[in-house]
């Protein structure tokens, strides 16, 4: 008889907690998942996949208008919101799906019911099912955080805003983080008056201070609203249903038919019975592990948004693969955390990678800085004024890149492959070997001089 009903027992069905059960799956393992809400977890279910679809959905109002100085005629055109959200509502639907045939397909126990850890070996099911594994994995992620203050409740979060009934007229967002300046965009494409409220200056904190700048620039001529040094201090629900938003800073209160909290996101551990395996938490609440992902206790393991490490998918996707062939494939490895590229998909987008400038100075001292500001062909054309920005960061004595920012048309899809580059360790010397492929916005990185 087997000491344990599974060898792998996975708390969260996210992108680090499916990874992680598959692999172990296909390594071999008995696995049993539990997720409480939907398989997918946040990227696929109310984040990064939905947003993107928002995020394309939005480009269409400068596309369609754009489109006229290329010789379309294109008649005025309306935009209706539930069109594009049922359409995305159903992708997302569509992709959970495949997540639960994958699951299936790897023999991975998919069991729809909350969990919470009754000790190290131990699981015990909503429904009073108790499970002993021989390992068990924390993956559930985080969940916004919204801060307190009288009437917070008449806001909403990213994890509401897929499925509004209406684009508000006017909507408050709070923060200037990711979701802050990606939904910031999205929104004002579909016609809201967006205004932003933040407690500090700094938009986007940790990417490169020029870019963010140009962000700014940008959005402000574009007609979104930013607050700064605004800490919320209450929301007033009026009679006709608007919000009246007040703030500290000396601002005027803000009017308007929704607000949006994009003020970080805490990792999911409350209640998940982590004492009762003598696991104690960081003053984030997130679960301390080691480089193989292992916490305080030998047979558990957490990974992804829980662990407050780096909050991306691919993080997470990379951190349930170590492990999952570290413990059941024989396959030991850890994830390197170097170079990790990253975006935003606000409008326009901006993407990084390695050190920033302040970055860079801070460890290096000195170090040469390229910079290329330039309007994007088709927004010349298109009569559009907003420029891109790219950044080469580069050891004043190695001449090795260190760093790549850039905002502008499609710069996500460029810095992904630009990334290989700084990550491998490349010099400006090889950026300045390879020739530029023309015309294109991304051979501005083989031609800063
Ligand atoms: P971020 O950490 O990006 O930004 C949080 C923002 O909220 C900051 O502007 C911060 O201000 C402000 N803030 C934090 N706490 C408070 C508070 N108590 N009161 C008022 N303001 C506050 O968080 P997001 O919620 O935007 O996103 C969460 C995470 O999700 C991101 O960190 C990212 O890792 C991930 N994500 C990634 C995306 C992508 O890869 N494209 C897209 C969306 C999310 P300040 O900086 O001034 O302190």
């Amino acid at each position: 008889m087997p000491q344990y009903d599974v060898d792998l027992f996975v708390i969260g069905a996210g992108s680090g907690g499916v990874r992680a059960s598959r692999v172990a799956a296909a390594h071999g393992a008995k696995v049993a998942v539990a997720e409480e809400y939907r398989v997918g977890g946040t990227c696929v279910i109310r984040g990064c996949v939905p947003k993107k679809l928002l995020v394309y959905g939005a480009h269409f109002a400068e596309d369609l208008a754009d489109a006229r100085r290329f010789g379309w005629n294109v008649p005025d055109c309306g935009f209706d919101w539930t069109v594009l959200r049922d359409n995305v509502l159903e992708e997302v639907k569509r992709i959970e799906g495949v997540y639960g045939e994958t699951l299936a397909n790897n023999k991975v126990e998919l069991i729809k019911e909350r969990a919470i850890v009754t000790g190290p070996h131990g699981v015990r099911l909503a429904g009073g099912r108790e499970v002993t594994a021989k390992y068990i994995l924390i993956a559930t992620g985080a969940t916004p955080d919204v801060p307190e203050c009288p009437g917070h409740e008449h806001g909403f979060t990213s994890n509401e805003a897929f499925d509004l009934d209406e684009v508000p007229r006017r909507i408050v967002i709070a923060g200037a983080g990711y979701i802050a300046n990606e939904f910031a965009g999205i929104f004002h494409q579909f016609g809201s008056h967006v205004t932003l409220v933040n407690r500090t200056d700094v938009i986007l904190r940790g990417y490169d201070e020029q870019i963010r700048d140009r962000l700014l620039q940008i959005a402000t001529m574009k007609g979104i609203t930013f607050k700064f040094h605004a800490a919320f201090e209450k929301v007033e629900k009026q009679d006709d249903g608007s919000l009246l938003v007040h703030v500290s800073g000396g601002h005027e209160p803000i009017a308007c038919d929704a607000l949006m909290f994009a003020t970080g996101r805490r990792p999911l551990t409350a209640g998940l019975g982590l004492e009762s395996a003598g696991i104690t938490l960081d003053d984030r609440g997130a679960i301390p592990v080691d480089e193989d992902s292992k916490t305080g206790c030998d047979s558990i393991y957490a990974v992804g948004d829980v662990t407050n490490r780096v909050q991306l998918t691919p993080v997470a996707i990379r951190e349930g693969q170590a492990f999952a062939d570290t413990l059941f494939g024989n396959k030991p490895h850890r994830v390197n955390y170097d170079c990790i590229p990253s975006a935003v998909f606000s409008h326009p987008p901006l993407a990084g990678v390695g050190l920033t400038e302040a970055q860079a100075k801070n460890k290096f001292g000195s170090v040469r800085t390229y910079t290329s500001d330039f309007r994007a062909m088709k927004n010349v054309l298109a009569g559009r004024h907003e420029r891109s920005l790219y950044k080469l960061v580069v050891h004043s004595e190695t001449d090795v890149v260190l760093g790549i920012h850039m905002i502008g048309p499609d710069a996500p899809e460029i810095l992904q492959a630009a990334a290989i580059a700084v990550k491998a360790g490349l010099t400006k010397q090889d950026f300045d070997d390879t020739v530029a492929l023309h015309p294109s916005m991304a051979e501005e990185l083989v031609l800063m001089r």
